[in-house]
């Protein structure tokens, strides 16, 4: 039976209504039966019943939507339903020895606080829908005009890959633009950063500065570390942020962090 449900705009519900491409965004996780899925906006279910056919061991849904949250629980009586806003989750939480998968069609307007949170804190493979724009940006490459401090923040913790686009016709109610289908696949625990909290202040600093270069934006924590790091890095200090690799953030943060404020 079909979920019905009268739209919020304020938890950005555009529901998908097209079944094959729900399907096909979850034969891109790759679900196997030792896999614990969770999803993030299930919403009225349209990737749900996909991940249940596909036998995981263990299913959660998160919802924040509190008429939506008793009817998934009606609808899906073999899954676990977690009535909370996923910005809330702790995703440090979940057991490293469980094989964790995170998917989900992501409300527009916190979709990027998600992956933020989901990237640095979890080490599941992922697969969200989100915006067109914001897709382009986490999958960016380095030195490219939409690389930025969430396409480096990410990278740092997961290789990103963009899987296909969505037309805006297959939801209801339609949003304005296209949406893009993203995968994150978790970096090996060595080439994660450590001093995250630091890292993201770095990372938000620079791109505050997006135009200027680095020798500039650097100025009150040049040392001869920096200029040592630009030479072994290939660097200049000519170089804008958005020529930074992810692995070439975390050097210059080790390099800054002393007199970083
Ligand atoms: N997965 C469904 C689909 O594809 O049709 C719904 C997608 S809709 C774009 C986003 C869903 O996320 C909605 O069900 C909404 O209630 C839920 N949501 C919004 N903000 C949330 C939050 N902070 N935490 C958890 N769920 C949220």
């Amino acid at each position: 039976m079909q979920i019905r449900h009268r739209a919020k705009k304020s938890l950005g519900q555009n529901f998908l209504q097209d079944a094959n491409i729900a399907r096909k965004i979850v034969d891109s996780l790759r679900i196997t039966e030792n896999d614990c899925i969770i999803e993030i906006g299930p919403g009225q279910g349209a990737l749900t019943r996909h991940i249940i056919e596909a036998s995981p061991e263990r299913v959660m849904l998160i919802e924040k939507d509190r008429d939506l949250a008793p009817a998934l629980e009606a609808e899906f009586p073999e899954v676990e339903v977690i009535q909370e806003d996923a910005l809330k989750f702790n995703w440090e939480d979940l057991d490293p020895a469980k094989n964790w998968k995170i998917i989900g069609n992501l409300p527009y307007n916190v979709a990027s606080k998600i992956m933020w949170d989901v990237a640095a804190q979890s080490n599941a493979t992922c697969v969200f829908m989100v915006q067109h724009e914001v897709g382009l940006r986490i999958t960016a490459d380095p030195g490219s005009k939409k690389y930025g401090g969430i396409s480096v923040w990410i990278q740092s913790f997961c290789r990103t890959e963009y899987i296909f686009k969505v037309p805006p016709t297959v939801f209801k109610p339609m949003p304005k633009v296209d949406s893009a289908v993203i995968k994150f696949f978790p970096r090996p625990a060595e080439e994660k950063p450590i001093d995250i909290k630091g890292l993201a202040k770095l990372i938000k600093y620079c791109f505050q500065y997006r135009r200027k270069q680095l020798g500039k934006i650097l100025k009150s924590f040049m040392s001869d570390c920096v200029v040592e790091w630009a030479e072994k890095e290939g660097r200049t200090l000519k170089d804008r942020p958005e020529a930074l690799s992810p692995l070439q953030f975390q050097s210059l943060y080790k390099c800054v962090k002393n007199d970083f404020p």
